[in-house]
């Protein structure tokens, strides 16, 4: 079976475009007593940004913490005050900032008009009841949330996304100029998840011509990025992004991806950094992909940390690999249908001591 899947239907790029978010917006409010809720990284209370949201009346402005990834317990706490602050539902959801914020306007947006906690929905097609009007803004890129059908979310028993065709925002705001001040480690992080996808889009035996297409085009503007520096980097990295997420919504991630979600799991490492820490040790499965990574490493001068497994004690240790075997899809697109006996509980334990 192919997949059907649902795409953004409505994109905006380009540098300052940001302006047009009230235009944008204007058409989606019925009325003058209809409000919105802007879901914003926190990062940016005290930055120029706040004065530039374009607030209409009862407009609700929700600053996000995201120290910790999205948890469904965050989602429901959200929900609850959108609840508390009207009895109506607000008319659209605006979520900006990194993967991290605009996962939780994903499920916030989802939440509202669906019964119960976002825990119940952690899983696939799960959602039957279309989620509230929501637009994506991204401050930060390589996540490619802003394009894929999922939120990534921390539920009480696992670490998993709401997957649905209702996830997918209505509308993505791309301005190059929003990405401008991250700082240069963080920056690097969500870049190379980027790259990541696209290595393990590329070298997976799910690949096929719609995700080569894609993912060719997003390694080679991440390549530009990373190694050379060129003066509209962040526009291009926003297109890498997009780029990259929609290569791996048609095929799937691979054994980086499936060792960081082990620790992040455990230890609650952020996504962008456990797929960098996890690369750097497989060599053996992308030598090509992790020699240019370490050029890449070099270049911006950015050190990995490292020891993060070798004191956890063993019980731990356990359930780090059994959350990194059990995605099975990436690891059948990295190694094959064979691959329960490429990587065994012995070697993904001898690489995790490494970390
Ligand atoms: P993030 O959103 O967690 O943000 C990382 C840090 O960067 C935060 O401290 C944030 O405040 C800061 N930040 C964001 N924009 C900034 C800016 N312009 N200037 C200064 N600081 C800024 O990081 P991320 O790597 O973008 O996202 C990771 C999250 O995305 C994880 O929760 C992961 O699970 C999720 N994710 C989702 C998908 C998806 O398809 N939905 C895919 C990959 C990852
Ligand atoms: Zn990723």
């Amino acid at each position: 079976m192919y997949r059907n899947f649902k795409v953004v239907p409505r994109v905006i790029f380009g540098r300052g475009c940001f302006k047009q978010l009230d235009d944008i917006l204007a058409e989606q409010r019925p009325d003058a007593d209809a409000f919105m809720v802007f879901i914003v990284d926190n990062v940016f209370e005290n930055k120029p940004l706040k004065d530039r949201l374009p607030l209409k009346g009862k407009d609700l402005v929700l600053w996000a913490d995201v120290t910790d990834e999205p948890k469904t317990t965050y989602v429901d706490a959200l929900v609850e005050k959108i609840r508390t602050y009207s009895d109506k539902l607000p008319c659209g959801i605006i979520g900006i900032g990194g993967g991290s914020a605009m996962d939780l306007g994903k499920a916030v947006s989802l939440m509202l008009t669906n019964p119960g906690s976002a825990a119940d929905y952690q899983g696939w097609d799960l959602i039957k009841i279309p989620a509230i009007y929501h637009v994506g803004i991204p401050t930060l890129s390589g996540t490619g949330a802003e394009i894929s059908r999922t939120t990534v979310l921390t539920g009480p028993e696992k670490k998993l996304g709401i997957n649905s065709d209702y996830t997918v925002f209505d509308q993505m705001v791309l301005d190059p100029e929003l990405i401008e001040d991250v700082p240069v480690d963080q920056w690097f992080y969500t870049g190379m998840d980027c790259y990541i996808h696209c290595v393990e889009s590329l070298t997976g035996t799910y690949l096929n011509a719609f995700s080569q297409s894609f993912g060719e085009k997003s390694i080679d503007l991440c390549r530009e990025v990373f190694l050379e520096n060129p003066s509209d980097s962040n526009d291009k990295l926003m297109m890498a992004s997009y780029f990259g997420g929609m290569s791996i919504a048609y095929s799937q991630v691979g054994i980086a991806h499936a060792m960081s979600y082990g620790l992040s799991f455990v230890l609650g490492t952020h996504h962008g950094i456990g797929n960098s820490i996890v690369f750097d040790y497989l060599e053996d499965y992308y030598p090509e992909g992790v020699a240019e990574f370490r050029q890449m490493l070099k270049k911006h001068n950015v050190s990995l940390p490292r020891g993060l497994v070798k004191d956890l004690e063993p019980e731990q240790l356990d359930i780090m690999i059994n959350v990194a075997l059990g995605l099975v899809p990436l690891w059948e697109n990295a190694l094959g249908k064979d691959w329960k006996n490429i990587m065994t509980k012995n070697r993904i334990k001898e690489l995790y001591l490494k970390m």
